[in-house]
């Protein structure tokens, strides 16, 4: 009879299974959520709870998004191998390397110089060599290495930010959380038509940190 599995092979079959009965069915995003191991990503303390559906807090008073918020945007941005890819708001980096499995290229833009450099190491050591993480404004994009096909953006903004727009390819597609600070946000997906006309989706209710303009003057 084969050896009963280990606790984490029960709990990473638990944390597929969830992610299945939320609706996620893209087959490389659920690959890539069982492949990046989420315990290096959250808070010393917080590691029993890993893989729990839940947000998390981190450094600097943000949080890691909860596995199935990051699963459904990242479906949602239709991801191909050869694409490049701007994330607004790197966090842990847990959302940089999930999208890091899928895509050629990322750019990740934090505004919290300790995020930066954590998130940094830690894709260091998991041994991620297309991941490119900037100190700074993410509201400004990164213009240098513009145009993106694919732009996510994890903090809530209260309008979509026109640089981000500006960056986007034609036919690129843009996720981010749309609303106010303490009020209702929705997941909006925005598609840049081949003329630059963009298209609209309002998808599911959430709850993110504020996308907040400027370069944190604390660490
Ligand atoms: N994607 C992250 C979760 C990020 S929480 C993860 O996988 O862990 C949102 C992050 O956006 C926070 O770290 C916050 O500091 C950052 N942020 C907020 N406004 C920003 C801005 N204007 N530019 C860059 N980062 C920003």
């Amino acid at each position: 009879m084969a050896a009963a599995p280990a606790a984490d092979d029960v709990e990473r079959m638990e944390f597929q299974l969830a992610l299945r009965r939320r609706g996620i069915s893209d087959q490389a995003v659920l690959r890539a959520m069982d492949e990046v191991p989420r315990e290096y990503f959250v808070a010393p303390g917080f590691t029993e709870s890993a893989y729990a559906d839940q947000a998390l807090p981190i450094a600097c008073g943000q949080t890691i998004s909860q596995p199935f918020v990051v699963a459904y945007m990242t479906e949602k941005l239709d991801l191909e191998p050869q694409h490049r890819v701007l994330e607004i708001g790197t966090g842990s980096g847990y959302q940089a390397a999930i999208l890091a499995r899928l895509a050629r290229e990322v750019v990740s833009i934090e505004r919290y110089r300790t995020l930066v450099d954590t998130a940094r190491e830690r894709l260091k050591t998991l041994g991620y060599t297309n991941v490119v993480i900037r100190a700074g404004d993410g509201m400004a994009g990164a213009p240098d290495l513009a145009p993106f096909e694919r732009i996510l953006v994890t903090a809530a903004a209260e309008e979509v930010p026109e640089a981000l727009v500006a960056q986007l390819a034609e036919g690129g597609k843009m996720v981010l959380p749309v609303g106010p600070r303490h009020d209702a946000q929705y997941i909006v997906k925005l598609t840049k038509q081949p003329a630059g006309a963009l298209t609209r989706e309002e998808l599911i209710a959430v709850r993110f940190v504020p996308l907040l303009p400027g370069q944190a003057r604390e660490l």
